[in-house]
């Protein structure tokens, strides 16, 4: 064998193509760090400002977006116990954690808001979550609602996984440990400082905001898009990085004003984005979370928020589901 230094090896060979059903062929191999793509979008280039695509949706087929980042401690652990998680009916993070519990082998339990869908035929989501091998457990709104009390969630947790051993991630997967998870992702957008001042992300929970931000480099802002009405998670993302990092890091603000009436809720003028968006990119666009980001994102443009020639990266935290 020469000893010779030869050419530089070729690239790590990519994931293999992804079969219609949308099942992994290749276990757990992340495409990470996630592809950068530029657009070229009339909302933004109208106003010199330039848009890039950071495509954390194609970081794993059963696990992607924020996602996989939060559920990175979870998967690094993965042992026997039963992961007990919460969610609502259609909850990216259900379907998430149960496909990591199947891709992983170990037991997922999804205590699910809304115990009258126990009598009911399951929707898409939940139906593909228990075909992943979840267990589901349906609770009232009004206990769902409680679940952060010590004593309910303890009796829950007791419900859901019995006596053995157990491992709780509370609802959107937003732990200290996965908000620190998604500093990851910011440190991947440092390494664009020179060129991209802004990143961009929709927030549920805030805790991929908190991580993001964190991560970036200090020249760099974090802008959230929340797509829950109430004006509560700037609060929310403050409480995420105290305890996931003991105090408030990078720079970061929250824009209220594009959650279209609240959680899935949509308008008129959102729709009429999103498939215009669709079809001049090719890119299909989760409604709840990345329809809202992209056109919140456009909305502040035209308003002025960003200088003439700054770059901002949207992360495309996940895809829609059922995909098309
Ligand atoms: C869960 C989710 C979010 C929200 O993330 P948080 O960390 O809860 O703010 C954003 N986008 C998509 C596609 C999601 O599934």
């Amino acid at each position: 064998m020469s000893t010779r230094p030869g050419p530089v090896p070729p690239p790590p060979v990519p994931p293999a193509p992804r079969p219609a059903d949308g099942r992994s062929p290749h276990g757990l191999r992340p495409l990470l760090p996630s592809p950068v793509q530029e657009v070229r979008e009339p909302a933004f280039e109208r106003y010199g400002v330039r848009l890039l695509l950071k495509r954390d949706d194609l970081i794993h087929p059963d696990i992607p977006g924020n996602k996989w980042r939060k559920l990175a401690p979870v998967l690094a652990e993965a042992d026997s116990r039963t992961v007990v998680t919460f969610g609502g009916a259609w909850s990216n993070h259900l379907r998430a954690t149960a496909a990591a519990g199947r891709l992983l082998g170990f037991p997922t339990v999804g205590v699910v808001r809304g115990e009258e869908l126990a009598g009911r035929p399951l929707n898409a989501s939940l139906a593909r979550c228990r075909a992943d091998g979840m267990r589901l457990v349906f609770i009232s709104r009004a206990r769902y609602r409680m679940k952060a009390d010590p004593r309910v969630g303890a009796e829950l947790v007791a419900e859901a996984a019995g006596s053995g051993p157990a491992r709780v991630v509370p609802e959107g997967g937003s732990d200290h440990a996965a908000v620190r998870a998604c500093a990851v992702l910011g440190e991947e957008l440092a390494a664009l400082r020179e060129t991209t001042p802004v990143a961009a992300v929709a927030c549920g929970t805030g805790g991929t905001l908190a991580g993001l931000a964190a991560g970036l480099a200090p020249e760099q802002e974090a802008v959230g898009v929340a797509v829950l009405k109430g004006g509560f998670l700037g609060a929310e993302v403050a409480a995420h990085q105290r305890g996931a990092f003991g105090g408030p890091r990078g720079r970061w603000t929250v824009e209220d004003g594009f959650h279209h009436g609240g959680y899935a809720r949509t308008s008129p003028e959102l729709e009429t984005f999103a498939a215009a968006f669709e079809e001049r990119h090719g890119l299909a666009l989760e409604r709840a979370y990345v329809a809202k980001l992209l056109h919140g994102l456009a909305s502040l443009t035209a308003g002025g928020r960003f200088r003439r020639g700054t770059a901002v990266a949207a992360v495309i935290t996940g895809r829609p589901f059922p995909t098309a």
